[in-house]
């Protein structure tokens, strides 16, 4: 099922594996995601960051009766004079909760309050401030309301009985939650959670706590990883690090495919390394090597082994990063079944200080945004080698530079993907 797909792949026309453009990667990708199907009943609470398996329709009005949009009185329109300060006697109160009982007769008003429920009879509140009380009633200042209607909300305004509130497909925020909870629902479909399961690759890697050796570094790939999945809401498995010998890769890969359903390493797929772990991978599944026309995060592996879908992000950490928001985060957001995926969000901001490029692919400087006047300026962090990962930590965006630019100026308006929200 899987290796004809990718065969596919391999043959459409504008696939080049060599020098594949971003937008073209990402769009092969999903071609091939199957969004989860499974889904579970969750308490509303439960289902913040979760995707909806089914639409929500509101057994509701809301809000349910017409009331109050501020403290006042509520009249009848025709009562108020525009010209003369209007007399009226009080009858009653309605207070938010406790509706008055009668009807509001000619010459009659209700002192109300915000959210009370308009009486029968009414159609206007008038606002505190421009009534004066008096022994008896209410003395209504001229012109105190200009239409019949005036400060009241309707039934139904926010959401209407039997109406589609949500869609199957839509994330869940806190608005969402506000909003369930508006229409009584306590309780919703969701689709279950991905599993990811992620491990890095290298023989120089040690975890932390360990004593480091010569030549050897911390692995800091499968922290900004657990990062990233986490807040996109994965169940994550975390399979340490890997030695770069083809045993352990094989071990690795086949336990990580068996059981989760998207499995992401970092490193081993540059040149030179890739090809035993090609050699691997062909064995285990179907997978692809790319060389993305774009900086950093050149080299990238995507594929199936058996069921899962698979990720080989380069090892530089810069590009790890790099690569998962560019491709994973989009590919993960498909498969948790969310149907409004959306472009990543980009805004034009004005650079502040040069940049130096060479044309022939995109460039994915970091860079700090910051409000301009009007507008947005922007900088970039600094040094730009793929392995400083102090320039994610810097960042607040990505200066997106397109494949055919070369040098640029300062003042040149330039694309930024803000990064804040995007995972
Ligand atoms: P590779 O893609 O395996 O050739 O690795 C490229 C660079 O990234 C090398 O300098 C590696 O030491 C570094 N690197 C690879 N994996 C990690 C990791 N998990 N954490 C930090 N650096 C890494
Ligand atoms: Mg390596």
């Amino acid at each position: 099922m899987t290796a004809p797909m990718l065969r596919e792949l391999s043959c459409a026309d504008d696939y080049d594996p060599d020098s594949l453009s971003v937008d073209a990667a990402r769009a092969a990708i999903r071609r091939f995601l199957q969004p989860v199907t499974t889904v579970e009943r969750v308490h509303i609470r439960a289902a913040l960051d979760r995707v909806l398996a089914a639409d929500i329709q509101s057994p509701l009005d809301v809000p349910g009766h017409d009331n109050s949009a501020m403290d006042g009185w509520a009249v009848r329109f025709a009562d108020v004079d525009a010209v003369r300060p209007t007399t009226l006697r009080r009858i009653g109160e309605s207070f938010a909760g406790k509706p008055y009982p009668g009807t509001v007769g000619a010459g009659e008003a209700v002192r109300i309050f915000t959210g009370a429920v308009m009486p029968h009879g009414s159609d206007t509140v008038v606002m505190q401030e421009r009534a004066t009380a008096t022994a008896e009633g209410v003395t209504v200042a001229p012109n105190a309301v200009n239409r019949a209607g005036q400060n009241r909300r309707i039934a139904g305004e926010d959401v209407k009985r039997g109406a589609i509130v949500f869609r199957a497909g839509q994330r869940v925020r806190p608005a969402e939650l506000g909003m369930l909870a508006s229409i009584g629902v306590g309780e919703c479909t969701v689709y279950r959670k991905l599993r990811v399961a992620f491990f890095s690759t290298g023989d120089e890697l040690r975890s932390i706590g360990q004593p480091l050796a010569a030549g050897e570094i911390y692995d800091s790939n499968r922290y900004t990883l657990y990062g990233m999945l986490m807040r996109l809401n994965c169940d994550v498995v975390d399979m340490g690090v890997v030695p770069d010998v083809p045993e352990a890769l094989e071990r690795a890969l086949a336990s990580a495919s068996a059981t989760a359903d998207v499995v992401i390493t970092s490193g081993g797929v540059s040149v030179g390394e890739a090809d035993y772990v090609r050699d691997l991978l062909a064995k285990l599944g179907e997978v692809l090597f790319w060389k993305i026309a774009m900086k950093p995060g050149r080299p990238l592996a995507y594929g199936k082994i058996g069921g899962a879908h698979f990720f080989g992000l380069p090892g530089n950490p810069v590009s790890v990063m790099m690569t998962f928001y560019e491709f994973v985060r989009d590919a993960l957001l498909v498969l948790q079944g969310r149907r409004d995926v959306p472009p990543l969000p980009t805004l034009k901001a004005t650079l502040a200080t040069p940049i130096r490029k060479m044309p022939g692919r995109t460039e994915f400087q970091r860079g700090i945004l910051t409000a301009d006047g009007d507008g947005w300026a922007v900088r970039t962090t600094g040094e730009q080698g793929s392995g400083v990962l102090s320039s994610m930590s810097q960042a607040n965006c990505f200066i997106v530079l397109p494949t055919d630019a070369g040098d640029l100026d300062a003042g040149t308006a330039v694309d930024v993907q803000v990064l804040e929200g995007l995972v």
